[in-house]
């Protein structure tokens, strides 16, 4: 697990535009027949427009946290505009598809200028995000990174990724994780996979890092399958700051 800085405070910040993907997009064939099951107005999505005023696209008097890759505010990451929507996968098992659309539902629904839209990915092929059930969390190899989670003691997740040797790309999609802990009634194995589906894809969105309080959602053991104030605040920050890390090529 991870440990990370204090709260960062960002009083009602200016605009700040979307940094070009370094990455050139390829063929958005797929995405036709992708189920692109749009969880957000994906018509309505715009970027923060100057007519808008600054601070619009930023929820005021809330509090951020860090986002960075290890703490180091050299290595950030988000999905650039030109991959709206992000298609996501789940694996068709339980109620995996279910979280991950709850999931996608809740961090679409924390932006208020659009900047990010998630479909759901027939596939596991083209997509960019992978979020899978396995038994147990897969072992990392060493030129993978990964984030944490413990979740709520009834199952735990992880969510992986590697970067080219520059390090600065991704090489492939996204992997989330959550796997059982044993011992656990199905009941609350199903609630701790709904948090930690969340929390994980909170993380593959390119929340590299976790809060210190336990109100918020990307918190290391999360509580609740909501997002706080400051979980919405952090990620509009973070789609508003420039990506140093790049998307990996699209397949
Ligand atoms: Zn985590």
């Amino acid at each position: 697990m991870l440990s990370f800085p204090g709260r960062l405070m960002h009083p009602r910040s200016p605009h700040r535009p979307v940094p070009a993907p370094r990455a050139p997009v390829s063929s958005r064939r797929r995405l036709a027949g992708a189920a692109a099951l749009a969880v957000t107005a994906l018509g309505l999505a715009a970027a923060c427009h100057d007519n808008v005023g600054p601070g619009a696209c930023f929820d005021s008097g809330a509090q951020a946290y860090s986002f960075y890759l290890n703490g180091d505010t050299s290595l950030t990451f988000h999905w650039p505009s030109s991959y709206m929507p992000v298609r996501v996968y789940a694996e068709p098992t339980g109620e995996l598809p279910a979280d991950v659309l709850n999931a996608m539902t809740l961090w679409t629904g924390a932006f208020r200028c659009g900047e990010l839209s998630l479909a759901v990915a027939s596939d596991s092929i083209h997509a960019d995000i992978i979020v899978r059930n396995p038994s147990f969390l897969p072992v990392a190899r060493a030129a993978v990174r990964a984030v944490h989670s413990d979740s709520i003691g009834a199952c735990t997740g992880v969510t992986q990724f590697a970067l080219d040797s520059a390090g600065t790309a991704l090489v492939g999609p996204m992997r989330a994780y959550v796997s059982p802990y044993a011992g656990f009634d199905s009941a609350s194995v199903a609630a701790c996979y709904r948090i930690a589906t969340a929390h994980e894809l909170g993380h593959a969105l390119g929340l590299l890092a976790h809060s210190a309080d336990t109100a918020d959602l990307m918190y290391p053991v999360p509580r609740h399958a909501t997002l706080s104030s400051a979980d919405r605040y952090t990620i509009q920050l973070l789609y508003h700051t420039p990506a140093t890390i790049g998307p990996p090529p699209r397949r």
